[in-house]
């Protein structure tokens, strides 16, 4: 899939953002995995998608080494207020809705690409680990934050904001391609 192809389907899908990045621009950091050991989102040692089931950095950087350039997958919705839990929520599901029909695409389009999600995995009411497989390995996709990256120094790296300002709510995610 070329750049151009990939920027006009997640364009076809809804998502936003959409900017360019170079792997090797990635930047694998312990400190963002401290991050999800402090578990302020708690989700830590609660899903397969998150540390430590998702693997450890080194495996991380591994794994992303294998791919090229990336693009970045967005969802923004204006909040009315900054408590505006409602529209976080709304937004969240629809990042999430759009992201998946994104990678089906690119599945039955047999690419080989590496999906770097948004936030914790919540497609199951309960997570099965760990104590059974993952129910839906298609739909479960481990974070940027997961993978141990910032989310804001890959915006940067695409030229995309990452904050679109007062009273608005971002989710980002990002694919990798060969
Ligand atoms: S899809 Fe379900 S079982 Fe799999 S990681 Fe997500 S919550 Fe857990």
């Amino acid at each position: 899939m070329t750049k151009q192809e990939a920027a006009a389907l997640a364009q076809e899908i809804g998502l936003g953002g959409r900017g360019i990045f170079a792997a090797d621009d990635l930047v694998f950091m312990p400190e963002v995995r401290q991050m999800c050991e402090a578990d302020r989102c708690g989700k830590y040692a609660k899903t397969w998608t998150c540390p430590p089931a998702c693997g450890t950095l080194e495996e991380s950087r591994e794994r992303a080494s294998a791919y090229r350039w990336g693009i970045v997958l967005q969802t923004t919705a204006d909040m009315e207020d900054e408590f505006d839990g409602e529209a976080i929520e709304e937004a969240q599901n629809l990042q999430r809705e759009r992201f998946q029909t994104y990678c089906e695409k690119l599945r039955a389009a047999g690419e080989d690409f590496l999906p770097m999600g948004s936030g914790g995995c919540g497609e199951c009411a309960a997570c099965t680990y760990p104590d059974a497989p993952c129910r839906f390995p298609d739909k479960a996709f481990i974070s940027m934050e997961a993978y141990g990256l910032l989310v804001t120094d890959v915006c940067k790296s695409a030229g995309t904001p990452y904050y679109y300002g007062r009273n608005t709510v971002t989710f980002t995610s990002c694919v990798l391609f060969h």
